[in-house]
């Protein structure tokens, strides 16, 4: 059985975020995707935002969406939060499923800064989502990554493919969600409504003025 698994700093988790993975979801036919809170991130700097107000605003943001459910895998887990990891850990604990691993296009191409990048394929497939208004130049090792690995359509019984999502996504990022709140314009239209509520209340990411 396929299941998805999506990770993120969700710093804060937004509707692009929850768009992606339901509509993977959806499209796939996964039976629920796992919101993996990147708690330490290996491979990026590391997000400003306390671990537990993240994870918080990923539960409230999941309350409302029976498929979705927030994973503390990597909160959990001491040291960097490395996906092989977690992979690793979830096939060991649920033989039987094949964990899909969610992704934009932007992380993708940073996929070869990823620890031990080459043998994530070992225990996952990826799925890789468009990512609107940021640009993804694919480098060569990556290319020929795909040239070997891609499918056009997933094999529901094995890991080891790449499948890229023709999916439309929303033009939202979370830099964007925290300029704008730090700004003090309205990110009502960008967040759940309990995320932004969450945000007002612990007056996150140096917010000025009403943020609904
Ligand atoms: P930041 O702006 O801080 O880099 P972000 O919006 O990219 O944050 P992350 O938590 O870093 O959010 O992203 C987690 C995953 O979700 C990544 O694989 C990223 O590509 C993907 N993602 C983020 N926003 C969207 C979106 N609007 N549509 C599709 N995928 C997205």
């Amino acid at each position: 059985m396929l299941i998805g698994l999506y990770g993120g700093t969700f710093d804060p988790v937004h509707l692009g975020h929850l768009h992606a993975a339901i509509a993977v979801q959806k499209s796939l036919g996964f039976p629920t995707v796992r919101m993996v809170l990147a708690a330490r991130p290996g491979h990026r700097g590391q997000p400003s935002t306390d671990i537990y107000h993240r994870w918080r605003m990923l539960c409230l943001a999941c309350e409302s969406y029976p498929e979705l459910e927030p994973d503390d895998a990597e909160i959990a887990r001491q040291g960097a939060s490395y996906t092989l990891e977690t992979l690793a850990a979830w096939c060991e604990a649920n033989p039987g499923t094949v964990p899909c691993w969610i992704l934009g296009e932007d992380a993708f191409v940073t996929l070869p800064l990823w620890h031990r990048w080459e043998s994530l394929l070992d225990y996952c497939n990826l799925v890789v989502v468009r990512r609107p208004g940021l640009s993804s130049r694919y480098s060569e090792t990556l290319t020929r990554f795909c040239d070997e690995y891609e499918v056009r359509q997933l094999n529901r019984f094995s890991s080891g493919q790449i499948y890229r999502c023709a999916l439309p996504m929303e033009n939202i990022s979370a830099t964007q969600v925290r300029s704008a709140i730090a700004m003090g314009e309205p990110v009502g239209h960008l967040l759940a409504e309990p995320v932004c509520a969450y945000i007002e209340q612990h007056k996150l990411y140096g917010i000025t003025e009403n943020a609904s």
